[in-house]
């Protein structure tokens, strides 16, 4: 067995592990529960504790804990060991199945949103058997979902696997009409992660990195992407042992880390794993991430995860590569008979009608700070939600639409229900990478989501999206069979793509046209985070969430209520952070220059007389003026930073950071690039752009 055979998923209570180590019925119970979502019972969960606790404790494990998602997004985790004293000189490691199922955090730190009260903070953890415990830093971590006393989701977890259930269901139904029966359904997920590395000594230079994970300063370097020489290009050496490094760990906790390779800004880099289920995708995700930050500082590295760390050159998305699966088969492959081609058509129906349907909502579950940063960039998709379905896909579905005959390029005749699909292989869908939203052969890819998120609400919006339309499908359809479904069925797609087209766009999402196309057709564009969240809010999402039981209007309002939170919190370390350096910075360094500027002319026109200094008299003039808007804009920043800060009303709060604050800070950022690049390199206090990019 080579190497990496060998340590692959070491780390992991797997499939292979739990057969080794659990009797052989409780192994099968414990698959019908992971598979079919039976409850689990505590006769089971002692076995599978006892096991996994010995394969735990062989592997090097003293400590055990429920590793969940709190509404942060970011992983938690409080480690608990195994020993129990028997008295003052002996212990025993000791795990129950009571441990492993449930646990109790002081839920009191976590944000809430309003859901909880601090005097009943406590808040249960509960095992989520879908995704495996493995072992990281000799602690076993058991992927949880987190709860309040009353029931109620106080994490990302658990909507998204209630909504893994409201799919499930609705693809059930759907597939019955097809005289399909499936068993097993699940969405599938693969992220592709961008990031980028830049040395830990620059790094530490830079109160903006280090506060706010992104720079707030810096003129665009000499040399940007324009060359297009580091896409793909050789991997620097010491990114290079990063890169290894973190594979190894990646595959030892099971992580299918498939592709790497460097990305088209400087300095940045792309990991893509191989799909899985939607849920331990996402868990997959966050252990990645977390062991990126961790093996980077191993390397002298800093990895940046957040969506802009610098202007004028690409940032970092992280692409949602979405489908489903029923009874391990790709429900979004086009098929070669006519009964699947049908089913084939009715899914991409209800993808579309979804999209259309809750652009809003799909936009919202992208809403960050630093996202806002990134869309409609150069490099990323505008904030308006469209759909890219290829030439093919595209010449089909407006046949569908016009009731006329399909030729595919091989010229082979589409009649739905009849004849056969053409191949949608990823040739023929000729990725349109400004596309929010694209098919690319056999799955959705949704660009939209920023590298620092936690994908769980993107997936839980969609699932319970595309829920809706499968439900509606069944609902209009059932009760119909032979011709009378397929007629009824052909009608349904027609009307259905009638009236959602509007979402479909193979132009270029860049341009300006596109925008106004894009207004002229109804689709909403909801710039930033402020105009985007409200959308949570509404009763066409309250609707859609407690229908498919995923979210009560509580949860639906608690999570609006963390993230406006959020935006605003990190706004105000922002502007904090843009003070600071401009004050305690750039000021005094910009200073400096001029006193020592206004010394070097008092000199020289001493020597050739008064007057005679002119370029060093306009350099001067030119930093003193910069020098002047950089106070009076810092000035103006203070005083709408404070009246933001004192709005009571979280939204209104989030519009007046968005509107008012954010053009000041843009506006003092451009006075301070300026005067760095004729401020003499010796005063500037920090490394520049051209230094952090292009780094050794
Ligand atoms: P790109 O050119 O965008 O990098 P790839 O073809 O390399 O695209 O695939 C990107 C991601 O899509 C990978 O993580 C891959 O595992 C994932 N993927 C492929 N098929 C599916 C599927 N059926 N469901 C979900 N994700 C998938
Ligand atoms: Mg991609």
């Amino acid at each position: 067995m080579s190497r990496v055979e060998e340590m692959y998923g070491t780390l992991v209570f797997n499939r292979k592990t739990m057969q080794e180590y659990l009797p052989r019925s409780i192994y099968k119970e414990l698959m019908t529960t992971i598979d079919d979502g039976e409850p689990l019972n505590e006769n089971l969960a002692n076995v599978v504790a006892h096991s996994m606790k010995e394969w735990a404790i062989e592997k090097g494990a003293t400590h055990y804990t429920h590793w969940f998602q709190p509404l942060s997004g970011i992983t938690s985790e409080k480690h608990d060991s195994f020993i129990d004293p028997v008295d003052d000189s002996q212990v025993i490691m000791r795990f129950s199945g009571k441990a492993l199922i449930q646990g109790e955090p002081d839920a009191s730190s976590f944000p809430s949103g309003g859901l909880r009260a601090t005097f009943e903070a406590r808040g249960y953890t509960a095992w989520d058997p879908t995704s495996y415990a493995f072992i990281k830093d000799e602690v076993l971590c058991i992927p949880t979902a987190f709860c309040s006393y009353n029931g109620e989701a106080l994490d990302k977890k658990t909507p998204l696997l209630r909504s893994n259930k409201a799919i499930k269901e609705q693809v059930q139904r759907v597939l019955a009409l097809f005289g399909e029966e499936a068993r097993h359904v699940v969405p599938t997920l693969g992220a592709e992660q961008e990031y980028f590395l830049i040395s830990e000594e620059d790094y530490k230079k830079r109160l903006d990195l280090i506060l706010c994970g992104r720079t707030l300063f810096g003129y665009s370097p000499c040399k940007g992407q324009e060359l297009e020489e580091h896409y793909f290009g050789a991997i620097r050496p010491t990114v290079n042992e990063f890169m290894k490094e973190l594979d190894d760990e990646l595959w030892k906790l099971g992580v299918p880390a498939m592709t790497k390779h460097n990305e088209v800004a400087p300095c940045q880099h792309e990991l893509a794993p191989m799909f899985t289920n939607v849920n331990r995708a996402i868990d997959q995700n966050l252990l990645t991430m977390e062991k990126m930050r961790l093996i980077a500082s191993h390397h002298g590295l800093v990895c940046l995860e957040s969506e802009k760390p610098f202007d004028h050159i690409n940032g970092s998305g992280k692409h949602n590569n979405w489908s489903i699966s029923v009874d391990g088969k790709n429900l979004l492959e086009p098929g070669d008979d006519p009964i699947q081609n049908m089913r084939f058509i009715v899914m991409l129906t209800c993808i579309i009608r979804a999209v259309d349907e809750y652009q809003d909502l799909l936009r919202m579950t992208t809403a960050t700070a630093g996202n806002d940063h990134r869309l409609g960039g150069d490099e990323a998709p505008p904030s308006i939600i469209s759909m890219f379905l290829g030439d093919e896909l595209d010449r089909v579905v407006t046949a569908i639409m016009e009731g006329s005959d399909y030729h595919s390029n091989g010229n082979a005749k589409m009649d739905l229900g009849v004849d056969v699909l053409p191949n949608f292989d990823q040739d023929n869908t000729d990725r349109n990478r400004t596309s929010p939203f694209a098919f690319t052969g056999n799955k959705f890819e949704f660009r939209m989501p920023g590298s620092a998120q936690n994908l769980s609400d993107v997936n839980m919006v969609l699932n319970t999206a595309m829920a809706d339309s499968l439900c509606k499908f069944a609902d209009d359809l059932e009760g119909k069979s032979g011709e009378e479904f397929n007629k009824a069925c052909q009608e349904w797609i027609r009307e259905t793509l009638k009236a959602h087209c509007r979402i479909i766009f193979n132009g270029d999402g860049y341009s300006k046209e596109w925008e106004e196309e894009a207004k002229r057709r109804g689709l909403s564009n909801l710039k930033d985070t402020a105009k985007a969240l409200p959308a949570l809010v509404t009763e066409k999402s309250y609707a859609l969430f407690s229908k498919f039981s995923v979210l009560n209007k509580d949860e639906v309002d608690c999570r609006y209520n963390v993230k406006l939170e959020k935006y605003n919190k990190t706004m105000n370390i922002e502007c904090r952070t843009m003070k600071r350096m401009v004050r305690r910075d750039y000021l005094p360094a910009i200073e400096n220059y001029a006193a020592e500027l206004a010394e070097t002319i008092c000199s020289v026109e001493k020597v050739v007389g008064e007057g005679k200094a002119k370029g060093q008299r306009r350099r001067f003039e030119q930093i003193c003026e910069g020098a002047a808007n950089i106070h009076k804009l810092c000035d103006l920043l203070h005083q709408k930073h404070h009246q933001a800060r004192d709005i009571e009303d979280g939204q209104k709060k989030a519009d007046m950071y968005a509107e008012e604050v954010i053009p000041i800070m843009q506006e003092l950022r451009h006075w301070v690039d300026s005067m760095e690049i004729i401020t003499e390199r010796k005063h500037w206090p920090c490394p520049t752009y051209n230094e952090i990019l292009f780094y050794a």
